[in-house]
Order: structure tokens, then C-alpha cells, then sequence
């Protein structure tokens, strides 16, 4: 198996898998977007709400609303011993006070614990009229993104790792299938047809309907994955992958001490 990052920035990370197999690239990406714990509001207290808004509507915002995740430091309520979910290992308190008129947003949203907090400030909440007031306080907790989106840590997708053949026998290297391809990744050199950038091919096939001589093979390899992880913020993308791999040695790990009382 071998790993190479192609790109990796504060929110977004390309890599390719090589010598795997579409299980295991599958078994990834599934565990990223569903088993990966991060934190999202998940219970609020109003104490006053004199915006247009229904209570229920602000909360449901508000859980929406990206929380920054450090690594270590909390359990998940169905795992910590107070059993309620507001202990200081389970649960961050989030406070908002607020008197317009004014636009609440999320940088409104005071917590507790400084690792803990709104990925962006801007997201806005509500709006308050003249004399309005918004008051509540807001319990954040770990959970999985298969028990509710809001606990979704981003977007991981792959694709099998594009091959695209020209037969020399065949081809004739008349550039229709240069001209044909939508993403531009064909080029003729010295009378032979190259592919600057395979990784681009969508397999759209366009090159292979170009060709009057039938010299064009496109397919995938099922041994290479591109894979694209985004995140909403709350973990780094090379955070979600990494902690992804930990949830399913986590996995083994308790298979294999099954295994082992048979
Ligand atoms: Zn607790």
C-alpha cells in the first residue's frame, strides 16, 4: 500500500491510494464521514426569545453551526460515567446574550472551553429588532455523523485512478480525441497521443466516441483510489483521514478479542 498527499490545506486534502482495494477505500471513506466523534450543539436552554424565530428553529441553527474539535479531552455521552451528557468531560457550555437591533451570529456564541468553538464567526443566527432580545445557553457534545448530520466532519469521496490506452497498432494520432476531451489532458507528441494528467479524467468516454479507429481503452484501476476529504472545519482534513483509521483499528481491535474467546 502506498500514500501520496497531493494537496493538503486548512480545509481540504487530495491524496492517492495505491495497492489497495475498493473495500478498504470504501470502509475509509464510510468511517470518515459517519464514525469520526466531533462536537455540535446539541441541547439549548432559552431563557429569552423575542426574535421572529421559533425556539426550535434557533436551536436547529445553532446545532448546524461547525465547532472546532480538539482531538482528546472529552467522552462521548454514551461512554462517560456521568450518563447525562453535561459533565465537564462530556459536554462544553456555550453562551449567547444578545439586545438589538442587530444580527446574531455565531461569534455571538461565548464557550466555555477556548479549543471549542465556532469554525467561522459570520454564520448568521437571527436578527434582532430594536429592543429584541435573545438569551440562551447551549450544551455542545461529541456524537457521529451516522446519528445526525450536524456531527458530520466533512466529505470524503473517491475515485478509481483513471487508465486511458491508445492502441499504436490502431491509432494514427489524428488529435480528434485531443480535441474531443473536456478536460483538456491530451496532447500529440511525436505522433503519439499522451495524457498530461490522468487524475482529471472524469471517464466521460468523449475521447473514446472521437475516434474513428477504435484505439482508445478507457477504464479504472480498482487497486488506485484519488481520494478528496474535505472538512466542515470542526477536524483538519489529515486529522478526519488519520482519526478514521484509528475508528477502524478501534474496530479490529474488539473483532479480534471476540475472535479470541471462541
Ligand atoms: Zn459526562
Amino acid at each position: 500500500m502506498q500514500l501520496e498527499i497531493r494537496k493538503l490545506d486548512d480545509d481540504e486534502m487530495e491524496f492517492v491510494l495505491s495497492g489497495s482495494n475498493p473495500a478498504f477505500a470504501n470502509s475509509l471513506r464510510r468511517v470518515a464521514m459517519r464514525e469520526v466523534p466531533i462536537m455540535a450543539i446539541d441541547e439549548v436552554e432559552f431563557k429569552t426569545n423575542d426574535s421572529a424565530m421559533y425556539d426550535e428553529i434557533i436551536a436547529h441553527r445553532l446545532a448546524l453551526v461547525p465547532l472546532r474539535t480538539p482531538i482528546k479531552g472529552y467522552n462521548l455521552p454514551t461512554e462517560c460515567s456521568c450518563q447525562e451528557g453535561r459533565c465537564p468531560k462530556c459536554g462544553v457550555e456555550l453562551t449567547l446574550k444578545k439586545e438589538g437591533p442587530t444580527t446574531v451570529t455565531s461569534g455571538d456564541l461565548k464557550s466555555s472551553d477556548d479549543e471549542v468553538k465556532p469554525v467561522s464567526d459570520s454564520i448568521p443566527i437571527t436578527r434582532l429588532g430594536r429592543g429584541q432580545k435573545l438569551e440562551l445557553t447551549a450544551i455542545a457534545r461529541l456524537g457521529l455523523g451516522k446519528e445526525h448530520t450536524k456531527w458530520q466532519p466533512g466529505i470524503v469521496t473517491y475515485k478509481y485512478m483513471p487508465v486511458l490506452e491508445f492502441d499504436e497498432k490502431t491509432c494514427n494520432a489524428c488529435g480528434e480525441c485531443v480535441k474531443a476531451c473536456p478536460k483538456n489532458i491530451l496532447e500529440v507528441v511525436n505522433d503519439k497521443i499522451m495524457v498530461k494528467d490522468p487524475t482529471l479524467c472524469t471517464l466521460c468516454k468523449a475521447c473514446i466516441e472521437a475516434c474513428s479507429n477504435d484505439a482508445v481503452k478507457v477504464s479504472g484501476d480498482s487497486t488506485k483510489f484519488i481520494f478528496r476529504a474535505e472538512s466542515s472545519g470542526a477536524l483538519s482534513p489529515d486529522q478526519l483521514i488519520l482519526q478514521a483509521t484509528k475508528v477502524l483499528e478501534d474496530k479490529f481491535e474488539e473483532f479480534s478479542k471476540l475472535a479470541n474467546k471462541l
